[in-house]
């Protein structure tokens, strides 16, 4: 099911929504492939009608499987936004469509969740990266300077740099 609110709901007052979007219906078009959801969007919200507007305020929260663009290691990652705030305007050219009263706020919960999630996701912060470099052909190009050399001879140098001083 996709998110969807009936408007008249909200006339007299806010309301709580807590539920989720499945991943098929969220339609995120990852073009990472180090990253795939692994369960539904789920969303825990308040949302209020002033005028024209929806105030959304609440909790947005997603399990990604994600590869490590460092060493290839697969994990989960909880992508969250604990104090989320969302504005939907009903009227005007930036407003969503509105069908039967009803108006589908999946796109909006969408775009602000693909925001949180990592640009490289890395297992943890000490991952070594590859333990053999064989397969460095698999790293994308911009990380391979990041993965060629091991951390301690970037510390190697920087101490050699302070010496000289
Ligand atoms: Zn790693």
């Amino acid at each position: 099911m996709a998110f969807t609110i009936v408007i008249k709901h909200l006339e007299s007052d806010g309301k709580n929504y807590e539920g989720e979007i499945p991943e098929e219906e969220l339609d995120l078009r990852l073009h990472d492939e180090l990253l795939h959801p692994s369960g539904p969007l789920q969303y825990r919200l308040w949302i209020e009608k002033h005028e024209e507007n929806l105030l959304l305020q609440g909790e947005l929260s997603q399990i990604y499987r994600c590869e490590c663009a460092r060493c290839l290691k697969s994990f989960e990652y909880e992508a969250t936004i604990c104090d989320w705030h969302g504005f939907v305007a009903l009227e005007g050219e930036e407003s969503l469509p509105i069908n039967n009263d009803t108006v589908d706020l999946t796109a909006v919960l969408r775009e602000d969740i693909l925001l949180v999630l990592p640009q490289h996701p890395v297992c943890g912060q000490d991952c070594q990266g590859m333990v053999s470099q064989v397969d460095s052909a698999a790293v994308s190009d911009d990380e391979v300077e990041a993965t060629g050399s091991s951390p301690w001879a970037a510390l190697d140098d920087l101490k050699l740099e302070n010496d000289k001083d």
